[in-house]
């Protein structure tokens, strides 16, 4: 199974794509995760990425295309993934559709999740992530058992750098203008799917169950 989760940054995708590989079995890929753990070992890809991430501006296609590749060469892949954060321009969708063309493959879902501009921003500033492992929580919706602890393994949890409110705007700007057309995109290849991405995340879940079997 391979899906793509479309959304703002903080919709919900990366919550949703967790539960999806969980009980689906495919391995859950965000790009964003791959950049900061990049930057965390301090590694020639991070330290371009990190330029355009602290502004809230994409990183070039170019870099995260190749990064893309390169995971999906890993052996968790042959099953399929559940993509979260890739593909967010035209032209990285593109790159996804040929790749998988040239093996004779093809995406069996693109899931939206739809949360309007005004709950994005409450939303970041209650974000939470812990940077060892990848889980996210939030302060009112989904607090960890101690607080700015990591139930998963225990490092302290951060606030995002680039999830302080300035930046957030920035990012919905990026969103509207370079990554909502891909929900055409989707439309127009028969792939994609709207959830109402408002609703509690069991609920919101349940609803993308019913999508993908
Ligand atoms: P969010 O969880 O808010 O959607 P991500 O963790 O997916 O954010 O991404 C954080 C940042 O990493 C983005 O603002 C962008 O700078 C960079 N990034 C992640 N994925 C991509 C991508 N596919 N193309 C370009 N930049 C990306
Ligand atoms: P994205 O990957 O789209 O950027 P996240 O999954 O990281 O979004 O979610 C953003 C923030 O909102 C996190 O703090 C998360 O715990 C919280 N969150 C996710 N889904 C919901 C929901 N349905 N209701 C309330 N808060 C949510
Ligand atoms: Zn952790």
């Amino acid at each position: 199974m391979k899906i793509v989760m479309l959304g703002a940054p903080g919709a919900g995708k990366g919550t949703q794509a967790k539960k999806i590989a969980e009980s689906f079995g495919v391995p859950h890929i965000s790009t964003g995760d791959i950049f900061r753990a990049n930057i965390k070992n301090n590694t020639e890809l991070g330290k371009k990425a990190k330029v355009y991430m602290d502004k809230g501006e994409l990183v070039p296609d170019e870099l995260v295309v190749d990064l893309i590749m390169d995971r999906f060469s890993e052996p968790d892949c042959s099953n399929g993934y559940v993509l979260d954060g890739y593909p967010r321009t035209i032209p990285q969708a593109e790159a996804l559709d040929s790749a998988l063309k040239a093996n004779n493959d093809s995406l069996d879902f693109a899931v939206n999740v739809d949360v309007p501009d005004e709950e994005i921003i409450s939303r970041m500033s209650g974000r939470r992530a812990c940077l060892k492992c990848g889980a996210t929580y939030h302060t009112s919706f989904n607090p960890p058992k101690e607080e700015g602890v990591c139930d998963k393994c225990g490092e302290a949890l951060v606030q995002r750098e680039d999830d302080k409110e300035e930046t957030v705007k920035n990012r919905l700007g990026v969103y509207h203008e370079q990554t909502e057309p891909l929900e055409k995109y989707y439309a127009e290849a028969g792939l994609l799917h709207n959830v109402d991405g408002t609703k509690n995340m069991d609920e919101v879940f349940d609803s993308i169950k019913i999508i993908i079997g």
